[in-house]
């Protein structure tokens, strides 16, 4: 199974090498997908891929020394709004909005990680992630 989370790395922590103890100890694999390291916003979105029980064991050690989230990933396009202007394509750090054949955007739920940054983007509002 997958799991993305935020997760937030205690400060007394944020010079050791966490991710790696976690994926020795449990053998998940955790793929850091966005880190964002500035004094006033800073956090990574993991995605972590193995058994429900490496999960759970990777997702106790992490809160050792953080806090984590559950990344809520349901997008939904308003078709009534959208223009297909490609505005948010750029700014999805997974490439989870493309664009169709015949010009239109559409969201793959499957990749999208909940960041928002298409909901903040997107110039009419045409987009909005919902918690699951
Ligand atoms: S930025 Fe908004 S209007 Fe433009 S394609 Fe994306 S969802 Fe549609
Ligand atoms: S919320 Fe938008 S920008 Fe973020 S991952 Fe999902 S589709 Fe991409």
């Amino acid at each position: 199974m997958k799991k993305r989370i935020y997760y937030w790395v205690h400060e007394e922590y944020r010079d050791k090498p966490i991710i790696a103890k976690v994926i020795l100890e449990t053998k998940v694999l955790i793929n850091i997908l966005v880190a964002k390291m500035k004094p006033q916003e800073s956090f990574l979105i993991l995605e972590l891929s193995g058994s429900e029980e490496q999960i759970e064991k990777a997702l106790n050690m992490l809160k050792k020394y953080g806090e984590y989230e559950d990344i809520p990933k349901t997008i939904e396009k308003n078709k009534e709004r959208c223009i297909d202007c490609g505005a948010c394509i750029v700014h999805c750090p997974v490439n989870a909005i493309s664009r169709e054949e015949d010009f239109t955007i559409v969201f793959n739920e499957k990749e999208c990680i909940g960041c928002k940054n298409c909901v903040k983007i997107c110039p009419l509002k045409a987009i909005e992630v919902c918690e699951i």
